[in-house]
């Protein structure tokens, strides 16, 4: 009889889960493994809501954004063991060996509990945030990189026609990867991240200064996690810039979108690192990427420690005081 694998996406959507959902879906199949898909997360499991996953069914995903699987956010997943058994029961029923996970961290604190109670699991990256540890990289924030740059390149043209600064907030609860790596990209002039103090007066004088030299706009990227731009509109505000000041949160399209190539390669790469780990029985573990290398961390460890930005980065930050 075929070995059954079962794939959900949960909690936050990311761009790259359908390519995923698609190279996993057929290297599974060329292996003679049967895929079976749950609907919208660990919920589509425990009602065991399937969506069967075919070779021809999975045509056409590596262009689309989203998940077919659907997603959601499940909290009685988390809060209560008995409706973490009723998804063991479904998986054995179902005579499923192992259940892929693809999620943010949220998903992969749930793959871990269930496989504290005998559940195989394999976890997949995917979190446009980058806030993952175990990995270089998580599936979605090539894409949601590449939406933040074209809309603060829009931006930037809108602010230079009439003498603005723009307060832009781009998402990352506790991780300022998208922001200040948006920021290098975007050349901002300023950023602020979770994980380091921006000093306010410094950029509010650094903003009077362009202000006075003509320069037509000026551009401020916020994580969400570190603070709304709403916020850092009131303070600038106060400090008397030049500037009219003007703000805009990307929000969900940051989320949105088809996925550029580096997610769907990233999709590939974890999807050849799950068939390894399937092929050596290594369960209970995130696959990630470290440079060239596919990587294995188990859960155990990926769910105790938290994935730091780099000194790079954080040292990045410093060299938006720098007058292009
Ligand atoms: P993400 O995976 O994008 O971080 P969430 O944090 O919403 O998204 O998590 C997705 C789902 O994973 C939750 O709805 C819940 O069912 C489960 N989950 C989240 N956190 C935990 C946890 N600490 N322990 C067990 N399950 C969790």
């Amino acid at each position: 009889m075929k070995k059954s694998i079962g794939i959900i996406t949960s909690g936050g959507d990311a761009p790259g889960m359908n390519p995923l959902i698609r190279y996993l879906t057929r290297a599974l199949i060329e292996n003679n493994y049967e895929v079976v898909g749950f609907k919208n997360g660990y919920r589509g499991v425990v009602n065991n809501e399937q969506y069967k996953l075919t070779y021809d069914n999975v045509a056409g995903l590596l262009k689309r954004g989203g998940t077919i699987l659907g997603t959601s956010r499940f909290p009685e997943f988390k809060t209560d063991e008995s409706v973490r058994l009723k998804a063991k029961e479904v998986l054995e029923n179902e005579g499923i060996s192992v259940l892929v996970v693809i999620g943010g961290d949220g998903s992969m604190r749930g793959a871990y509990d269930l496989s504290k109670i005998g559940v195989n699991t394999i976890v997949l990256p995917a979190s446009i945030d980058n806030d993952m540890y175990g990995t270089d990289e998580t599936l979605g924030m090539h894409t949601a990189l590449s939406t933040i740059q074209d809309a603060v390149d829009k931006i930037k043209d809108t602010a230079s026609s009439h003498d603005r600064a723009f307060i832009i907030e781009v998402m990352g609860h506790r991780s300022g990867y998208l922001a200040v790596t948006a920021a290098i990209a975007t050349g901002a002039e300023g950023v602020f991240i979770p994980e380091v103090e921006t000093d306010v007066d410094e950029l509010a004088k650094r903003l009077r200064k362009r202000y006075e030299e003509g320069r037509r706009n000026s551009i401020i990227i916020v994580a969400e996690g570190k603070a709304s731009a709403y916020d850092i509109a009131k303070m600038l505000k106060e400090k008397d810039i030049g500037y009219d000041i003007r703000i805009s949160v990307l929000g969900h399209i940051q989320r949105g979108g088809i996925p550029v190539f580096h997610d769907r390669l990233l999709a590939f790469r974890l999807a050849m690192g799950t068939l390894k780990a399937i092929f050596d029985g290594n369960f209970n573990v995130l696959v990630g990427v470290k440079g060239k290398e596919i990587t294995f961390t188990p859960l155990k460890e990926a769910v105790a420690r938290r994935k730091k930005l780099s000194e790079f980065l954080i040292n990045s930050v410093y060299t938006f005081r720098w007058e292009d």
